[in-house]
C-alpha cells in the first residue's frame, strides 16, 4: 500500500521519537518505522539495564565493604533472577513510554518492519511504501562481532545477550577494555564472579590519558579483576564444557578457560539493510553515513542522526541530534554538530567523567597549556564517604585562560563534571568558576580549588 508523508523517521532511538512528535506537533504528517524494541538501544540494550545492574553490583559491593563504615551484614549473596528482574522492570516502564508516546502523537503514524530506501524519498517497509520529501535515519548500532578465529564454533555473549542472564557465570572473559567492557567486568566481579579482561592494546580505557587507565587498573587489581594486555592472536576455543580465550602475552598463561566469554569489542552501525544505493548514499567503510555539520547526507531531504552519523556514540549526543535538525527545521535556527563540545562518562565505579579536551588531545595541539590537578584523597567528600579512588583535572589554555577540558574521576563525577561543561558553553575564563562558591562538602567544590593551583603542562 502507498502513503505519502511529509517527513519519515526511521529507529526509535535516542533522536527519533523525540523528532518525530516535535514534527508532528509543529503540523507534519509523520511516519514512524521500527523494527524491534522502542528506545532503541539505550533503554532497550544500553544505558538504562547496564546502569541500573551497575546499581545491583554497587550495592553488592558497599555491603560487602558495610564493615568499613561501622555496619554489619553478614555473607552478602547475589541473586542474578531479582537482579535482572529489576533491570528488566526498569527497562520496560521505559520502552513502554516510548512507544505509547509515538503511538498516541496526532500527525504520527508508526508502522512496525524494516525500512529500506527504494528511492531518495520512498522507503518500503513490508508491503507498504511511504514516500516523503524529508526522510531521518536514526538506525543506531549494535555489538561488532570480530572476525577472530572460534568465533563461528564456540558460544559467547555480546553486550545485549549478556542481559539476559539469570546465572552467575563462574568466570567471566571479557575480550575488549573498552568502555563497555569495563563495566561489565567490574559489575560481573561484584556480583561474584571471577573476571578477567583480556585486550590487545596496552591499556584499560585506551581512549582515556594514561593516568586514567592507570587508577582503573588500581581499581580493578583492588577488586580482583585479572588483566591481560597486550593480548596478541585473540582467539577462542572449546575446552570440553567450558570455553577458553587463547592469547600470547608477554606474561601470564597463554590460555584462559572459563565458563563464558563476552565480547565486547565496538559497535557496527545498523546501514547495511537500508538499501542506501537507491537513496544515492554511500557509507564510509566502517557503514557510517557521513553528514555535514547539520547532520544532512551527501542527498539533500535525507538526514542520518545519532550513533549511524559516526558523530557521537552516546544518548545526549544521538538526542543532541534531534535538537540540531528539528530548531534548524522548524525554527530556522543554524545549530551546528561542531559547536557540540564532547562530554561523556564511563560508569565503572567511581566513575570517570570526562568533557572538551583530554590532556593527550591538549598536548598534540603544542599551544601552551595550564592543569590543575587533585586526587580524590584529597576531597573530602570522597573521604567521608570512603571512594578515594581517582582525580580532578582540568586543562586550561594559557593565554586566554578558558577551560579547554576536564576530567572528574571519582565518586559523584558523573555529576560534578557538569559545571566545568557548562562554564565551557558560557565561554568565559576559569575565574568564572574560581570565583564561584559551591556547596560545602561536595566534590564539585574542590573544582575551583583545583583551578586555583594551575601549573604549566610540561
Ligand atoms: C552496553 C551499552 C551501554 C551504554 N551506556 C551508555 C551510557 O551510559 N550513556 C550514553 O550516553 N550512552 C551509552 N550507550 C550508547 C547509547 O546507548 C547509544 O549511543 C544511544 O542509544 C543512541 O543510539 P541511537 O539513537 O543512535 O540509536 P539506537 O538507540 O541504537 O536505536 C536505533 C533503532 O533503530 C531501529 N532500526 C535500525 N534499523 C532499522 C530499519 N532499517 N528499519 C526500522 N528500524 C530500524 C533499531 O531497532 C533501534 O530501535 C551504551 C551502549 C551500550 C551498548
Amino acid at each position: 500500500m502507498n502513503h505519502s508523508f511529509d517527513a519519515i523517521v526511521v529507529g526509535a532511538g535516542q533522536a527519533g521519537p523525540s523528532l518525530a512528535r516535535r514534527l508532528a506537533g509543529a503540523g507534519w504528517k509523520v511516519a514512524f518505522v521500527e523494527r524491534h524494541l522502542f528506545g532503541g538501544t539505550c533503554v532497550n540494550t544500553g544505558c538504562t539495564p547496564t546502569k541500573a545492574m551497575v546499581a545491583s553490583a554497587h550495592a553488592a559491593h558497599l555491603a560487602r565493604r558495610s564493615a568499613d563504615f561501622g555496619v554489619h551484614t553478614g555473607t552478602v549473596t547475589v541473586d542474578m533472577h531479582a537482579v535482572k528482574a529489576r533491570k528488566d522492570t526498569i527497562v520496560s516502564n521505559a520502552r513502554n513510554g516510548v512507544e505509547k508516546g509515538l503511538r498516541t502523537t496526532k500527525n504520527c503514524t508508526v508502522f512496525t518492519g524494516t525500512a529500506a530506501f527504494e528511492s531518495p524519498t520512498a522507503m518500503g517497509v513490508g508491503d507498504d511504501r511511504l514516500e516523503a520529501p524529508t526522510i531521518f535515519l536514526n538506525v543506531g548500532a549494535r555489538p561488532t562481532i570480530p572476525i577472530m578465529p572460534g568465533v563461528d564454533s564456540v558460544p559467547f555473549l555480546t553486550s545485549t545477550t549478556i542481559l539476559d542472564l539469570e546465572e552467575m557465570p563462574e568466570h567471566l572473559i571479557v575480550v575488549g577494555a573498552g568502555y563497555v567492557g569495563l563495566e561489565f567486568a567490574q559489575m560481573f566481579r561484584r556480583f561474584g564472579s571471577q573476571v578477567t579482561v583480556v585486550d590487545k592494546g596496552s591499556r584499560l580505557a585506551p581512549h582515556e590519558d594514561e593516568d586514567a587507565s592507570k587508577v582503573i587498573r588500581e581499581i580493578f587489581d583492588s577488586e580482583g579483576i585479572a588483566v591481560r594486555v597486550d593480548a596478541n592472536c585473540i582467539h577462542l576455543e572449546r575446552d570440553s564444557s567450558k570455553v577458553a580465550v587463547g592469547l600470547e602475552c608477554n606474561e601470564g598463561e597463554p590460555r584462559i578457560v572459563a565458563s563464558h566469554i563476552l565480547l565486547a569489542v565496538g559497535r557496527t552501525p545498523n546501514t547495511g539493510d537500508l538499501n542506501l544505493a537507491a537513496a544515492a548514499i554511500t557509507p564510509d567503510q566502517h557503514g557510517y553515513i557521513s553528514v555535514d555539520d547539520y547532520l544532512q547526507t551527501t542527498t539533500p531531504g535525507i538526514f542520518a542522526i545519532g550513533d549511524c552519523n559516526g558523530r557521537g556514540a552516546f544518548t545526549h549526543t544521538s538526542y543532541n541530534d534531534y535538537e540540531i535538525v528539528a530548531d534548524n527545521l522548524l525554527d530556522h535556527a543554524s545549530r551546528r554538530v561542531s559547536d557540540r563540545i564532547p562530554a561523556h562518562a564511563l560508569y565503572i565505579d567511581p566513575p570517570l567523567a570526562g568533557v572538551g579536551m583530554s590532556e593527550a588531545e591538549v598536548r598534540a595541539t603544542g599551544k601552551p597549556a595550564l592543569v590543575g590537578y587533585r586526587t580524590m584523597t584529597r576531597v573530602s567528600r570522597a573521604i567521608e564517604k570512603g571512594e578515594t579512588f581517582g582525580y580532578i583535572k582540568i586543562l586550561v589554555d594559557a593565554e586566554t585562560q578558558h577551560i579547554l577540558g576536564g576530567t572528574v574521576f571519582g565518586t559523584g563525577g558523573d555529576e560534578a563534571v557538569h559545571c566545568i561543561l557548562t562554564a565551557m558553553y558560557a565561554r568565559q575564563p576559569a575565574s568564572l568558576l574560581t570565583h564561584s562558591v559551591h556547596i560545602h562538602p561536595t566534590v564539585a567544590e574542590l573544582i575551583p580549588t583545583t583551578l586555583e593551583d594551575l601549573k604549566p603542562l610540561q
